[in-house]
C-alpha cells in the first residue's frame, strides 16, 4: 500500500490537519487548491460518505447523480451567471460555447424538479455526493479551503412555509448526527445566507484555532452566530441637546479616529465614521460610530448587494469633494447613504466636513442627515453583552463543516417549477439546500482529534481499525503469527492492515502512531516466547498484553468500547 510517510513536518504546513494528512501519507498538492488523495484518505473518505449517506437516507432524501459541467443558459436563468461570478470556473469547448463548472448545483436539481406536477409528489429531498469546483483565490490549509472538492449537496421542495420548515428541521437534525457520528463537535449558529439568496440559515460550526470563520458564543444562555450576523446588547447613550447647527473646525493632519480623539476631544463613540462602498456599482455612503467595526457581509446582507468593495481614494475624492480621513455625510444628497442602527436618534456628533483637514460637531443624525437606510452593520466584539442574557459574549474561531439554508421561491420561479396544490391551484413549491463537504469534513476531524505524535482517528472514520505490527519481520515465528492474525481479524470482518516491512521497529511504530490507526497489535519475539502480543490504544497509549488466542475477541470488546454506546 502506498502511504508515503515523512520524517519531517512539510514546510508551509500551518494547520494541523494540512501538516498530519501530508506527512502521514494521506494527501499529495497537484497544484494549489487541488490535491490527490491517496489510498489511506480514499478509505476515510468512503467511511465519511457512508455515515453521510446513511443519515441522509434515514430522512428519506433520494440519491442521485448530476452532471458537474452546466449549460450557462441555467446559471444565466437564476440570476447567478452574474452574482457568483467570482468564484464559478467557465469552461469553453471548441466549438465555443461556455459552460459553467458547478460550484453549487441548485439549478440544475431544480431543472428535473420542472417534471414534478402534483403535491401529492410533495415533501421532496433529492441529494448527492459530487465534485464542486469553487475559484479560489487563497486556496489554504490543505484541504480546509480548496478549489475541487466533494460535496453532500441536497435540496427539498416542499409545498409551502410550514413544509419547509418541517425540511429544514429534519436535515438539521440529521446533520447533528453525522457530525456526532464523524467525531466533530460543532454549535449550530445563525448564519448569513450570502449569495445562497436564502432568508434563514444555520451553519454548524466546530471550534478550531484553524477556522477562518469568527462565532459569537454566549456561555450563559448558549446564544451563537456568526460574527456575520451576531448582535449584541449595547448600553443606552444619553446625549446631550447639541448645537442648534453643525459648527465647521479645523483638523489639520487628522486622519484617523484616534487622531480626532486624542487631539480634538471627540472621543471614538461620539464620532461619525464614514465609509464609501461601491455596491454593485454605485458609491454608497456607510456610516458607523466611530468605535464600532462594519462587517462587510452584514453591509452585503442589508442591501442585496451582489458585489461590494471600499471605494478607491479618487472615487471618493471626485464624489464627495475630500480624501478619507475628512468624510461625512451632512447634507449629502447625491449619494445614498446607509446607516448602523446604532447612531439611529444620536446628537451632538463629530464627523468630517467633506473639506480636507475640517470636521463639523454638534451634528444630529436625524436634522443633519439624509439616511436612506437604517441597518444592523456592526461586528460585535468578543466581551460585548449578549443579546439575550447580557453575559459577556466570547468570539471563537471555527470551521463551518456544515450549512443549511431555506432558499424559498427563488430557484422554482426561475425555472417555472409549479405543482397542483389540494385546491387545484398551481403553486411553486419552496426549496431549501443544505450541504457539507466531504473532504473538509476529514481535515476537520483530524483538527479535533490529533496529538503531537499523529493522528488519533474516531474508529467510526478510521482507515483501519487495526494495525498489526510485526516487530522483527526477520523472525520467521514473528511474520508466520503476524500473518494468521492478520487472517484471522480480516475474516471476521474487522478492516486490518499488516505491517511487515522490513525496517527497524521504531520506524514502524511512528508511523501506526502518525496515520492514527486505532488499535496496533505489536507482535514480538519477546511476547512470543511468552505466547502474548501487546494491543495499544492510539488514543491512550494504554498497552496490554494478550495471549495470541484471544485477541480477536480482545480487538472486538476494545473498538466497541472505542465506538462508545451512541455510536449508529
Ligand atoms: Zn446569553
Amino acid at each position: 500500500m502506498h502511504i508515503p510517510t515523512l520524517r519531517e513536518d512539510p514546510a508551509d504546513a500551518g494547520a494541523p490537519s494540512h501538516r498530519l494528512l501530508l506527512r502521514a501519507g494521506y494527501i499529495r498538492q497537484l497544484t494549489a487548491g487541488h490535491y490527490s488523495l491517496l489510498p489511506l484518505a480514499v478509505r476515510v473518505r468512503a467511511k465519511v460518505i457512508g455515515i453521510i449517506r446513511q443519515e441522509m437516507d434515514r430522512i428519506g432524501a433520494q440519491e442521485m447523480l448530476l452532471p458537474v459541467m452546466h449549460p450557462a443558459e441555467i446559471w444565466q436563468r437564476s440570476g447567478r451567471w452574474d452574482t457568483m461570478a467570482d468564484v464559478v470556473f467557465r469552461v469553453t469547448d471548441h466549438k465555443g460555447t461556455v459552460n459553467v463548472l458547478a460550484v453549487t448545483h441548485e439549478e440544475a436539481f431544480t431543472v428535473l424538479a420542472q417534471e414534478l406536477n402534483s403535491h401529492k409528489q410533495l415533501p421532496l429531498a433529492w441529494y448527492q455526493f459530487q465534485t464542486k469546483f469553487r475559484d479560489e483565490p487563497r486556496p489554504r490549509a490543505g484541504l480546509l479551503r480548496v478549489r475541487e472538492f466533494t460535496m453532500k449537496d441536497s435540496y427539498s421542495f416542499d409545498l409551502d412555509a410550514a413544509g419547509l420548515d418541517m425540511s429544514f428541521d429534519r436535515h438539521r437534525a440529521a446533520y447533528l448526527r453525522i457530525f456526532g457520528r464523524l467525531g466533530i463537535s460543532v454549535i449550530p449558529v445563525e448564519a448569513s445566507s450570502g449569495a445562497m439568496g436564502g432568508s434563514d440559515s444555520t451553519e454548524f460550526m466546530c471550534p478550531s484555532e484553524a477556522g477562518e470563520d469568527l462565532v459569537a458564543h454566549c456561555p450563559g444562555c448558549d446564544y451563537a452566530a456568526n460574527v456575520e450576523k451576531a448582535t449584541s446588547a449595547l448600553a443606552e447613550v444619553a446625549d446631550g441637546p447639541g448645537l442648534p447647527v453643525p459648527e465647521r473646525f479645523g483638523t489639520p493632519g487628522v486622519r484617523t479616529i484616534e487622531d480626532l480623539a486624542t487631539g480634538y476631544d471627540a472621543p471614538a463613540g461620539r464620532q461619525i465614521k464614514t465609509l464609501v462602498y461601491l455596491l454593485d456599482g454605485k458609491l454608497t455612503l456607510v456610516l458607523m460610530r466611530g468605535d464600532h467595526v462594519l462587517n462587510e457581509q452584514k453591509l452585503a446582507d442589508a442591501t442585496a448587494a451582489a458585489a461590494l468593495r471600499p471605494a478607491q481614494p479618487e472615487e471618493i475624492r471626485d464624489a464627495l469633494g475630500a480624501l478619507p480621513g475628512s468624510l461625512g455625510a451632512v447634507g449629502v444628497t447625491h449619494l445614498p447613504v446607509i446607516a448602523d442602527e446604532a447612531l439611529r436618534g444620536r446628537r451632538d456628533m463629530v464627523t468630517g466636513a467633506n473639506i480636507d483637514d475640517a470636521h463639523l460637531r454638534g451634528v444630529d443624525v436625524g436634522r443633519d442627515i439624509s439616511v436612506g437606510t437604517w441597518a444592523d452593520l456592526r461586528e460585535v466584539a468578543a466581551g460585548e453583552p449578549c443579546p439575550r442574557c447580557g453575559q459577556p459574549l466570547e468570539l471563537l474561531p471555527a470551521i463551518e463543516a456544515g450549512h443549511i439554508f431555506k432558499l424559498g421561491h427563488k430557484f422554482t420561479k426561475a425555472f417555472g417549477v409549479t405543482v397542483l396544490d389540494a385546491d387545484g391551484q398551481r403553486v411553486h413549491p419552496v426549496m431549501g439546500c443544505y450541504g457539507i463537504g466531504v473532504e473538509r469534513a476529514m481535515a476537520t476531524i483530524v483538527e479535533c482529534h490529533h496529538d503531537d505524535r499523529g493522528i488519533v482517528w474516531p474508529v467510526s472514520v478510521a482507515p483501519f481499525s487495526v494495525v498489526v505490527t510485526v516487530a522483527q519481520s526477520e523472525d520467521a515465528e514473528s511474520a508466520a503469527v503476524g500473518e494468521s492474525l492478520y487472517e484471522e481479524l480480516a475474516a471476521a470482518g474487522i478492516e486490518v492492515i499488516i505491517d511487515d516491512r522490513s525496517e527497524r521497529a521504531g520506524v514502524k511504530f511512528r508511523d501506526a502512531e502518525l496515520t492514527g490507526i486505532p488499535l496496533r497489535v505489536t507482535v514480538g519475539k519477546r511476547g512470543l516466547a511468552d505466547g502474548v502480543v501487546e494491543v495499544t490504544e492510539r488514543a491512550t497509549g494504554d498497552t496490554v498484553r494478550v495471549a495470541t488466542g484471544n485477541v480477536l475477541l480482545h480487538v472486538r470488546d476494545a473498538l466497541a468500547a472505542a465506538r462508545g454506546p451512541a455510536a449508529g
